[in-house]
């Protein structure tokens, strides 16, 4: 399970804090590798966002739909995380900051 901490670089320069990166419950595993609700409606998408707490899988704002957001603002779900090969950042709705994966080793 992936722990995230802020991304220094990307956070908003107020250094505005995530309370939601301290939650207990488990990263919930993305449910999909496509947008199913771009799908069903026959239309592509840039990028897919997968939210953490139930694995809703949508896509990004520069897509057409921004089905993740509109996950977001349905359920009320604050973390979703990039599911594009080779990024490693994940967003808070709520707090509005970047986190990335934290380096514990
Ligand atoms: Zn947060
Ligand atoms: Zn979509
Ligand atoms: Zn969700």
């Amino acid at each position: 399970m992936v722990k995230w901490t802020l991304r220094p670089d990307g956070g908003r320069p107020d250094g505005r804090a995530c309370a939601h990166i301290e939650s207990p419950e488990p990263e919930h595993a993305p449910l999909s590798d496509v947008c199913r609700q771009c799908v069903a409606l026959g239309h592509d998408w840039v990028a897919l966002r997968a939210c953490l707490s139930c694995g809703h899988v949508g896509c990004c704002d520069s897509s057409r739909h921004g089905h993740a957001t509109a996950h977001f603002e349905a359920s009320g779900h604050p973390l979703m995380r990039s599911v594009e090969d080779g990024d490693e950042w994940a967003w808070c709705f709520v707090d509005e900051v970047y986190l990335q994966p934290l380096d514990d080793g």
